[in-house]
């Protein structure tokens, strides 16, 4: 611990992805080793940005954050602002920090661990702009402390970066080259967080079907799975994103096989009409990407495809939105995260001619959801009358009177029960369907309590594997 920092306040405000939520667990991890406990960012003398860049509306916020910032750093002098994430990997945003004057220290996607050295020199030093960034992303660091928040899922990084270069993606740029855990220290992590009670957790990567290239010995991402639900006491494992492209019948059949394995595959999709998955780069067409869904659905009984799905590239004609909406009727995703094309400096996307006009985008994505909307609604209805084995996560956010969980299919169910329930497994009854959510009745077995999934889909895998 630095003695200037003992008894200090931190807070950490991340934006963007769940990889970026993981981060800021390492990173609340390296500054309360270095003494400092958390608190709210009126009150703290640190605060830590954690960025994203992939869509213009985060960068704005955060710009708008900071500009906050400013008037209380006039008020309090010795409050401390550090900047990280994929932002602070982009040299013009960088000499924008510079130019504003309110950030003290600036660190890259791969940086996180030189955080307590910068901090202890702006402690020390008199107030200045400091910066670590790669431009060469060199090994995985391991071994770095995390503050995890209790919970009963948790989220567990298997690589970094991307090899992809989507037209439209930063990520290769501000994350680098795909890089790989070795899957010895992915399951020690998971072994410690079910040893501190979590019961579910999600591997995470850009595209975790390309997990292990370049890995000695030879390991994919179904040997992972497997060797991450050996774990003993690992109720449920979760996994995203996938490429569609990479998806091979080995991982399918390890996501049937393996009991811990949830049967839910967000694959996106990004695009319906050919000439616009090209301009994107995504290396399938629509028809591969409708036979890779056939195969899913074959191997997987039951499993829950899920997408990302983008409006408004350039030159997305009218034609070509209609190929997306045809898709999305043939396909009928269990759930999609849809987003208007958001042009980002460095791509290739962004320098291509007949770029869409805004009101377009609006448009094409209120149509877009009434159609995603209907189906996961339609859906979510078969599901009424029916019994589902629900993981509970505790009382509900927005309603704490309730109990919230997943299906293994990754629903979001409500339903009435008691607290101490959170982190078992239960069967419930749903009672009412909505878009994005199950409303349930716990089934209660004879002579009261609550029952257990009869047959749990683990168990019928398990059943299935001998
Ligand atoms: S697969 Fe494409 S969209 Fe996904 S992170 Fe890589 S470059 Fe970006």
């Amino acid at each position: 611990m630095t003695g200037a920092a003992a008894g200090r306040r931190y807070a950490i405000l991340t934006y963007g992805c769940q990889m970026n939520e993981r981060d800021s667990e390492t990173l609340a991890g390296l500054v309360e080793a270095a003494g400092y406990r958390e608190g709210q960012v009126e009150e703290a003398d640190l605060v830590i940005f954690n960025t994203c860049s992939v869509r213009h509306s985060a960068e704005n916020k955060v710009y708008g954050k900071l500009g906050e910032l400013k008037a209380l750093k006039r008020e309090r002098p010795g409050l401390l602002i550090a900047f990280g994430g994929c932002m602070a990997q982009m040299a013009d945003v960088r000499a924008r920090l510079r130019r504003m004057g309110v950030v003290d220290i600036v660190f890259g996607t791969h940086n996180l661990h030189e955080l307590p050295r910068l901090l202890a020199e702006a402690e020390a030093g008199p107030a200045g702009y400091t910066e670590a960034v790669w431009d060469q992303a060199g090994a995985v660091v391991e071994g770095l402390p995390a503050r995890r928040r209790p919970g009963v899922g948790a989220f567990v990084n298997i690589m970094y970066g991307c090899n992809n270069f989507c037209s439209y993606c930063v990520v290769p740029y501000t994350r680098g080259r795909e890089r790989s855990r070795h899957p010895q220290a992915v399951v020690e992590e998971v072994r410690g967080l079910v040893a501190a009670g979590v019961r579910e957790v999600t591997l995470l990567g850009q595209n975790v079907n390309s997990y292990g290239r370049g890995l000695e010995p030879p390991v994919d991402f179904a040997d992972l799975l497997a060797m991450v639900q050996g774990v003993d006491g690992l109720c449920r494992l979760r996994f995203t994103t996938s490429h569609p492209r990479d998806m091979s019948q080995r991982l399918l059949e390890a996501i049937r096989r393996l009991p811990a394995v949830c049967e839910h595959v967000h694959a996106p999709l990004q695009a319906g009409s050919d000439r616009v998955l090209q301009a994107m780069n995504r290396g399938y067409t629509r028809q591969q990407y409708f036979e890779l869904v056939e195969r899913m659905r074959e191997t997987v009984p039951g499993v829950a495809v899920t997408s990302d799905l983008i409006v408004g590239f350039p030159g997305e004609s009218d034609e070509d939105f209609a190929d997306t909406l045809d898709a999305v009727q043939r396909i009928r995703f269990d759930g999609a995260f849809t987003f208007m094309y958001s042009p980002r400096a460095g791509t290739r996307a962004a320098a291509m001619p007949l770029q869409v006009p805004l009101a377009v985008k609006r448009e094409r994505l209120a149509a877009l959801n009434r159609v995603q909307y209907g189906i996961a609604l339609a859906i979510n209805q078969q599901l009424q009358g029916r019994q589902v084995e629900v993981l509970v996560e505790g009382p509900s956010r927005t309603n704490p009177e309730r109990l919230t969980g997943r299906t293994r299919s990754n629903r979001i169910v409500v339903f009435e029960g008691p607290e101490h329930l959170t982190g078992t497994v239960v069967a419930v009854r749903v009672v009412r369907a909505q878009t994005f959510t199950l409303v349930g009745q716990l089934t209660a077995q004879e002579g009261g309590g609550p029952a257990p999934p009869l047959t749990s889909e683990a168990e019928r895998k398990r059943e299935y594997a001998t």
